[in-house]
């Protein structure tokens, strides 16, 4: 069996079973690596609605001190992690590391985020005696996880709501579930209880039925727009429950004069090519000045070439893994075929060496000459390119999406930048900098299509917890001045 019918049907079990089973398969290799059953989630909510009295009520001490044993538990597992991630993913062990490494980081970015952005205030007024600020938790937030980095993305949800004092059920992606699984364990381990941190193994169908159910408060959601977009639908008369959306991108990265073209050229590459190009920063679309295309497109072309991709423990190690599954490998290929065929110029040429896995080669393409250019997600190793005359059309350019998660600007003058960072729309700006790898110290979020302006990262400190405003006096001191007769 693959990969793509991992979400088996009841039908598919023996009938004793009628309980959904889900499995994880390799994409390096299609081998399965992980079975279970899918989570039950009435059970799920039943139980993190009871945990969520006594959870809140902790000191916030103790709360932080639980989610730095859990840095201490990765730590101690952190190989095993990573070769969790990496063969769930495909991706290489150096980037799995990178992701593992993550993790740890966002535990004391937290901590301190909570203790900024949430911190205790006390106004005193001698006619009103103490207005204080405090937050709450909401009580039972979902998190559903993406694919991509399965440990990092749930994770950066999962630690900041624990630490303000929500219980979380956590439904990673049916395509990651055992680094999901992996996860949770670490958190126990750390003394984190069992029914404050549950995990929903499971498919879209459980995320349905988690989003929908009348006993949560809130969901932290990454992935795509299109399942954004239908979470949110689906809470569109339910005001009172959060929803914080990490969404896609279709990110432009902007080359304009600059004499350093080898390294302008690996940006480009590590943007678009990272991952396989399956990050939600990736860059997208390449928007070149005219006199720098040719140069620029020959360096980028070149490096291009000499990407390895191959399997996570391949050597010699290979800068990026296949995309996840064969499915998404088809998809790609379509996509990349629907551009040539419609004005496209292939620059580099996608190749998947074997059809029966899904490697694909990093591919280039212009379309500068495509009328209508789809915007959408192309979330693998293919580079878009437009090329453009003067700055203003580069801006334009950049702004031609619905998505706004990232955008940089590699070259061009102090002044150029102060233009670009004013007129492009995203939630993360990069001067000379690649589009990926944004650092969680800051907002991690995007405008548009990208997100529902509740950055993960830092800032999410702020959609973990309500503020509540409160009058407070020792005694009560009723004061009607006037009007009495
Ligand atoms: P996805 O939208 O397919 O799935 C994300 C999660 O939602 C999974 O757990 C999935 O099971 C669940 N889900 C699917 N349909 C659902 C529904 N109708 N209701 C409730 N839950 C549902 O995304 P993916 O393919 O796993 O991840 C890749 C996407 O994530 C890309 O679009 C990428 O750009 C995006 N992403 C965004 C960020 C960010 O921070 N902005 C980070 C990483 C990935």
């Amino acid at each position: 069996s693959t990969r793509d019918e991992a979400v088996a049907s009841p039908g598919a079990l023996p009938r004793a079973a009628a309980v959904r089973e889900l499995a994880s398969y390799e994409p390096a290799t299609g081998v399965e690596m992980w079975r279970g059953r899918v989570g039950d989630v009435d059970d799920l909510v039943e139980r993190a609605r009871r945990a969520f009295p006594t959870w809140a009520a902790q000191p916030l001490s103790t709360r932080m001190e639980l989610v730095r044993r859990f840095a201490n538990e990765v730590r101690k597992d952190a190989e095993a992690l990573a070769a969790t991630i990496a063969r769930e993913t495909g991706k290489p062990m150096w980037e799995a590391h990178a992701e593992v490494e993550s993790v740890l980081a966002k535990v004391e970015i937290s901590i301190r985020a909570y203790a900024d952005r949430t911190s205790q205030r006390k106004l005193d007024s001698a006619l009103q005696g103490t207005m204080a600020v405090r937050h709450k938790p909401h009580g039972v937030l979902v998190v559903l996880g993406p694919f991509n980095m399965p440990a990092h993305l749930p994770g950066a949800h999962i630690v900041p709501a624990l630490i303000a004092g929500n219980t979380v059920i956590f439904k990673p992606s049916e395509k990651a579930p055992a680094t999901g699984e992996l996860l949770a364990r670490l958190l126990h381990r750390a003394g984190v209880p069992a029914a404050v941190m549950q995990v929903c193994p499971g498919g879209p169908a459980e995320g349905q039925m988690l989003v929908a159910h009348d006993g949560i408060d809130g969901v932290l959601f990454t992935g795509s727009a299109n399942t954004g977009i239908s979470i949110n639908r689906k809470l569109a008369a339910r005001p009172d429950k959060l929803v914080a959306l990490e969404m896609g991108g279709n990110n432009p990265l902007v080359v304009w004069d600059t004499p350093k073209l080898t390294d302008a050229a690996a940006i480009v590459v590590q943007s678009a090519f990272a991952s396989a190009g399956q990050r939600c920063t990736a860059a997208r679309r390449l928007i070149v000045k005219d006199s720098m295309y040719e140069p620029l497109l020959a360096e980028v072309k070149a490096l291009a070439d000499r990407v390895i991709f191959g399997a996570p423990f391949d050597s010699p190690t290979p800068f990026m893994g296949p995309v996840i599954d064969t499915m998404a490998a088809d998809g790609l290929t379509e996509s990349f075929l629907y551009l040539l065929g419609h004005g496209g110029r292939a620059i580099k040429h996608l190749v998947r060496p074997d059809e029966s896995l899904p490697f694909l080669s990093p591919a280039i393409i212009d379309v500068t000459a495509m009328a209508d250019r789809p915007d959408v997600e192309l979330f693998g190793p293919i580079l878009q390119v437009v090329r453009v005359g003067d700055f203003d059309e580069a801006i334009a350019e950049a702004n031609a999406t619905r998505f706004g998660l990232v955008a940089a600007l590699i070259g061009g003058t102090p002044q150029e930048y102060n233009r670009f960072w004013g007129g492009v729309r995203a939630g993360i700006v990069n001067w000379n900098r690649p589009t990926i790898s944004p650092s969680h110290a800051g907002p991690v979020g995007g405008t548009g299509l990208s997100g529902n302006h509740r950055p993960t990262g830092y800032y999410a400190a702020d959609y973990c917890a309500y503020p509540v405003a409160s009058g407070e006096m020792e005694q009560p001191r009723a004061a009607i001045g006037v009007g009495l007769r």
